[in-house]
């Protein structure tokens, strides 16, 4: 069997008037991330990391941000796209392990949710997708809780 590795890396600024949008979960919390989607960094993460694995450019390509029509989109529909692109080369998600990085809210509770969702959105098995929360012990900007970063490794294999 065939196996690829891909990383993806994103940040967001957290805003006062949006949605907490994470892996197509709402998240219930103060503000939300800013973007020109629905600014799921958890989301865009992983579709990057997918696109990387299969050689292929990052989700800037597929949905420019200069494009007004794309303006408020669904994550979901951005990681719907990397994957349809994975699977027209026969490849499907092995595994997939994340590191979301913010001082808060707490994510713990919320991570059989978004396990879920991300296994509905990939076809990763619930079991083989790792979600790890981290803080920045107060350092930097996301310390001060002005942004939301994530950090995502995938293995795809290739039948
Ligand atoms: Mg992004």
């Amino acid at each position: 069997m065939q196996m690829r590795t891909g990383i993806g890396f994103d940040i967001h600024k957290f805003a006062e008037g949006r949605k907490l949008m994470l892996g197509g979960i709402k998240i219930p919390f103060s503000r939300g991330l800013l973007g020109h989607s629905d600014g799921d960094v958890l989301l865009h993460a992983v579709s990057d990391a997918i696109l990387g694995a299969m050689g292929k450019p990052d989700i800037g390509y597929y949905f420019p941000d200069t494009d007004q029509n794309l303006e408020g989109i669904d994550s979901r529909e951005i990681i719907k796209k990397a994957v349809s692109l994975m699977a027209k080369e026969k490849c499907a998600v092995g595994n997939i392990d994340a590191v979301i990085i913010c001082e808060e809210p707490k994510l713990l509770p919320f991570f059989g949710r978004i396990r879920r969702s991300l296994s509905e959105l990939t076809g990763a098995e619930e079991g083989r997708i790792g979600l790890k929360a981290k803080t920045l012990e107060r350092l930097g900007d996301i310390g001060r809780g002005e942004a939301c970063a994530c950090i995502v490794s995938v293995l795809l294999t290739e039948n």
